[in-house]
Order: C-alpha cells, then sequence, then structure tokens
C-alpha cells in the first residue's frame, strides 16, 4: 500500500473526516483490522485564514510547499490538500515535490460526467466560487458548465464555513439557508450541487436537496484509497 501524506487543519473538522473515510475505506477492501497507511500534516487554521482574508497567497504558497516537502520527506508516495480553497496552489505545491498530488476537482468531475451531468451548481468558500482556479479547471479540463450563487448566497455560504463549520458548529438554521441556496441553483439549471469545501459535508445531506450533491470530501479521500492501493 501507498502512503498517502494529507496536507490538513483545514480545517481539522473535515481532516478528521479525511481520516475516518480513509481507515473505513481500506478496512471495507482489506479486511477488518487493515487501516490506511498515511501521515498528516495539519496546521494552525487561525493562521491559514488570517492569510486569506488579508489575500497573502505568497505566504499561503510558502506554507504549503513546506508542508507538502515535509510529507515528502517522511516518506508520502502521494499527496492530498484536504481543502478545495486551498488548492489555489496546487500548480507550486506540485511542482515542489516528485510525488504526485491528486487535485481534489479531478475525481469530482470524474464522478459527475460518470453520472452524465453537464452542468452544476458550486458551492465552496467566496475564493473558490468567485476565484478562476477551481471554476476553471473543472470547465477548461473536464469541460462542465458550473453555475455559482448570486453575491448575497455566496457571502451567507461563506460565512456559515468561517464562522460555524471550521468551528465545529452545525446549525439547523444553516442547514436551512442552504437548502434554499441550493434550490436556488437549482431554479438556474444545476442538474447536481458540488458539496466544494471539505467541511461542508457535516452540514448537508442527500435528502437536503432535489438533485445529486457530490461530497468533495468522500469522493477525494476514496480516489486517494483507489491510488494508494493502485486500482
Ligand atoms: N475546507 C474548506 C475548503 O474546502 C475551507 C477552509 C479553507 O479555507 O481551506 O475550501
Amino acid at each position: 500500500m501507498r502512503t498517502i501524506g494529507l496536507i490538513g487543519g483545514m480545517s481539522w473538522e473535515s481532516s478528521a473526516e479525511y481520516y475516518r473515510i480513509l481507515n473505513q475505506g481500506v478496512r471495507d477492501r482489506l479486511g477488518p483490522t487493515a487501516s490506511a497507511s498515511c501521515l498528516l500534516w495539519s496546521f494552525n487554521f487561525a493562521e491559514i485564514e488570517e492569510l486569506q482574508h488579508r489575500g497573502d497567497w505568497t505566504a499561503l504558497t510558502d506554507r504549503m510547499v513546506d508542508a507538502a516537502q515535509r510529507l515528502e520527506a517522511g516518506g508520502a508516495d502521494v499527496l492530498l490538500i484536504c481543502t478545495n480553497t486551498m488548492h489555489r496552489m496546487a500548480g507550486a505545491v506540485q511542482d515542489a515535490v516528485g510525488i504526485p498530488l491528486l487535485h481534489i476537482a479531478d475525481p469530482t468531475a470524474g464522478r459527475i460526467k460518470s453520472a452524465g451531468i453537464g452542468k452544476v451548481g458550486l458551492l465552496g468558500t467566496a475564493f473558490t466560487m468567485e476565484h478562476d482556479f477551481y471554476k476553471g479547471r473543472l470547465a477548461e479540463r473536464h469541460g462542465l458548465d458550473v453555475i455559482v450563487p448570486d453575491a448575497a448566497d455566496r457571502a451567507t455560504v461563506h460565512r456559515i464555513i468561517y464562522e460555524e463549520l471550521v468551528a465545529g458548529k452545525v446549525l439547523p438554521e444553516s442547514r436551512d439557508a442552504y437548502r434554499a441556496v441550493m434550490a436556488r441553483l437549482v431554479a438556474a439549471g444545476a442538474e447536481a450541487i458540488i458539496l466544494g469545501c471539505t467541511e461542508i459535508m457535516l452540514l448537508v445531506r442527500p435528502e437536503d436537496s432535489i438533485v445529486p450533491l457530490f461530497d468533495t470530501t468522500a469522493i477525494h479521500a476514496q480516489a486517494a484509497i483507489d491510488l494508494a492501493l493502485g486500482e
């Protein structure tokens, strides 16, 4: 089995889900005492989100490259960035190491296309919904038509991530807010919704939407298991 290097702590609420899904997935495939071979570099997210909101992507890139190199030196065979947002610097991270980085958007797009879906709604942080690094990859590499909520809804989605989900707060009124945002995306033509922030799966379940949900946390972790087991 290959060793999976996780760049995590962004936030630890979702890194814990990655760890659970990786280990459960290896157990399901290899037997009850089997578990994932992995390394975790876990940031202090307070420092990361401060740099994000200040727009200091250069400092963030330095930190991500440093984490990736430490994981490679520690024996990782494959790298995961356990957040959609921080894939903004996926190219710099990949260039700094000799092991493959499994980009979260690629297996997600693969699942969406296998389901015969062409037009998707994207939920995530403002950085993910508004900058091009994520939507652009889905569109240009994978041919998906990606729509995002309007400005007011994007602000709501972003606020709930940073004020609640990364702090371990899962509130019913916020679930209702996400349900309403997803319903508006469906009214705008979305045939499915990407949960493009690794904490949203803590809040939203398939029954909260009338169209299929694509949970990037689960899809990314499951794709990593495939890679680690050579499948
Ligand atoms: N985990 C989140 C994501 O998938 C947000 C936290 C972060 O900004 O990295 O985008």
